[in-house]
């Protein structure tokens, strides 16, 4: 977004294709695509096309309810998806910030499975 001033990530990198990335899903408002480490057999990130202030969700206002509820429809959509190794669940991640290990200052939803996952969280 135009009052976005946070340095541009990775990510931006990945949306206008200047590095590659193995895409599985996308429409005009969102990209999803395997993560570079996967820390699970499948493990599928999703991210808004225009982080408009989203650097992570802390941000997150009334003016992002419509791509919050975007990337989350995604995200389960994809995580039913057993083409792209998901079998009967998964589980659903955000990062938020320093102390939660957030590395790319860009919002984005961690999809994971492919196996039984345990139940630790951190
Ligand atoms: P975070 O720790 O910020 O929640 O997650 C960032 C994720 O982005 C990490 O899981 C990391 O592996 C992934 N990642 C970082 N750089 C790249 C890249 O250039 N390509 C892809 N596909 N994933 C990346």
């Amino acid at each position: 977004g135009l009052r976005d001033t946070a340095p541009a990530t990775i990510f931006d990198r990945i949306i206008s294709g200047e590095i590659p990335a193995e895409i599985v899903r996308q429409d005009e408002h969102i990209l999803a695509f395997r993560d570079i480490n996967p820390m699970a057999p499948a493990h599928i990130l999703v991210i808004p096309k225009d982080r408009n202030g989203l650097t992570a969700l802390r941000r997150a206002t009334a003016e992002h309810t419509d791509i919050l509820g975007r990337l989350l429809v995604a995200a389960g959509e994809i995580a039913s998806d057993k083409t792209l190794g998901f079998g009967d669940g998964a589980r659903i991640v955000i990062n938020d910030g320093p102390d939660g290990g957030q590395e790319v200052n860009h919002l984005h939803v961690h999809v994971l499975g492919g196996r039984k996952l345990g139940n630790t969280f951190c």
